[in-house]
């Protein structure tokens, strides 16, 4: 076991020097942004249609906390482009991040929620499994559902940023109230640090635990400094309740099972949400919130719900299908590869489907959404089966979306 932390640390050492050194190298040495051309990130798209912007957001320094622009941008300077989807190219040290950086930040949300313009329009939240509709859905398609968001509590550092102890006296404090979860949320915690490579590898493969973040994207955000300190997770006797404790978030609260019932997902999801929110409470802690962009995260993909519903669904006709990608989107879903969202689609047809929303829309209707575009899918695939030409089906879809 020490040998494996000792070349983890060694990978994580050396990726973080090259961090440091392309850093310093790529921004701020001039206060002058690089040359962005060829970028296909959401951050460049907000610089190129304002080039004076981030000399702007430079002279505004640093958040009380410590974080600047140049942190903010980091991790889409040093990354143009991902092989699987449009990423952001930025990431917040802190609640404050937002505030201050403003400027970027809104108009950066504005692209990449579909319009949603932060303080304009509202935000919703309606956590209500009840009002599903259709919430089972067909097994020999869909695999499994999984329901998740992330949380995370005022003062403290955002993972990006956040320092060594206090990541540690946080997850102290996440373990004490994750031990107190009863019912089917009853379960137990581990820290990261605490397991062998084995161990950790096998919940990875049954795809209830993170993997440590080797990815450039991740590596350049600051995910990986310290690892694996102060990381852990809990999960449930049965393996359906699932929170991960100071991933890309402070808490990844997640609810999955095998097979098609996704309302079942969200409920149980629903509850656990409701029942370490109180807790967390109880001990002081609460929610980094506000009305202009919900539920603050790391990622500015996530804010608002933070909620990403999916299921693996297995569609090997249509995914194959020319108009794959924008019937898609214009169901507003993504595709993943189902080992995670840096890994390659499967030979198989199957795929991570979830919600590209977070925000505009509240946990329910995302849920809805999902359980909506996926029944369309699926009667697209059927159709394939048939022999059926499925163009005007497809036409129909995009232009009602
Ligand atoms: P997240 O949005 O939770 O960060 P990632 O794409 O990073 O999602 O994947 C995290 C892990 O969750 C991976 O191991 C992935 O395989 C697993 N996962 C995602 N969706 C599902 C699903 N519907 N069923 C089972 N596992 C899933
Ligand atoms: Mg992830």
């Amino acid at each position: 076991m020490k040998n494996y932390y000792t070349i983890v640390s060694k990978m994580m050492k050396t990726a973080i020097l090259v961090s440091i050194v392309c850093a310093s190298t790529n921004l701020g040495s001039k206060n002058s942004l690089p040359d962005l051309k060829g970028y296909d990130n959401y951050m460049a798209e907000v610089f190129q249609s304002n080039p004076s912007l981030y000399t702007k957001m430079k002279k505004l320094g640093k958040t009380k906390l410590g974080y600047s622009i140049d942190d903010v941008i980091r991790t889409g300077v040093q990354n143009p482009s991902h092989p699987f989807i449009k990423t952001v190219g930025a990431t917040a040290g802190d609640e404050e991040s937002y505030k201050k950086f403003q400027a970027f930040f809104y108009p950066l949300i504005r692209l990449r929620h579909n319009g949603f313009r932060p303080g304009v329009d509202k935000v919703v939240s309606d956590i209500s499994p009840n009002k599903i509709k259709n919430g089972v859905l067909d097994p020999k398609y869909v695999l499994t559902t999984r329901v998740r968001a992330g949380r995370n509590f005022k003062d403290y550092r955002l993972p990006p940023s956040i320092h060594n102890d206090e990541r540690t006296r946080l997850e102290a404090s996440i373990k004490n109230l994750l031990i107190k979860l009863g019912g089917e949320h009853r379960g137990s915690y581990k820290g990261l640090y605490e397991m062998t490579e084995q161990e950790h590898e096998g919940y990875i493969a049954e795809h209830i635990s993170f993997d440590k973040p080797v990815s450039p994207l991740l590596v350049s955000a600051g995910m990986a400094r310290h690892w694996p300190s102060g990381r852990g997770l809990f999960f449930s006797k049965s393996k359906n309740f699932i929170v991960w404790v100071n991933e890309e978030d402070h808490l990844r609260i997640i609810s999955m099972q095998k097979g098609a019932d996704m309302k079942k997902t969200f409920k149980r999801w629903a509850e656990g949400v409701k029942k370490i929110e109180r807790y967390a409470k109880k001990s002081g802690l609460s929610y980094q919130y506000n009305d202009h962009l919900g539920y603050v995260h790391s990622c500015p993909s996530n804010i608002g719900t933070g909620l990403r519903a999916g299921v693996f669904l297995q569609v090997p006709l249509l995914s194959k299908h020319t108009e794959w990608k924008n019937i898609l989107s214009s169901l507003r879903l993504q595709a993943r590869g189902t080992g995670g969202v840096d890994t390659k689609f499967n030979s198989k047809g199957i795929f991570d489907i979830s919600n590209l929303d977070r925000i505009g829309f509240s946990e329910t209707e995302l849920v809805q959404l999902v359980i909506d575009g996926v029944r369309t899918l699926i009667s697209l695939e059927k159709a394939l089966e048939n022999g059926d030409d499925i163009s005007s089906k497809i036409s129909r879809i995009e232009q009602k979306n």
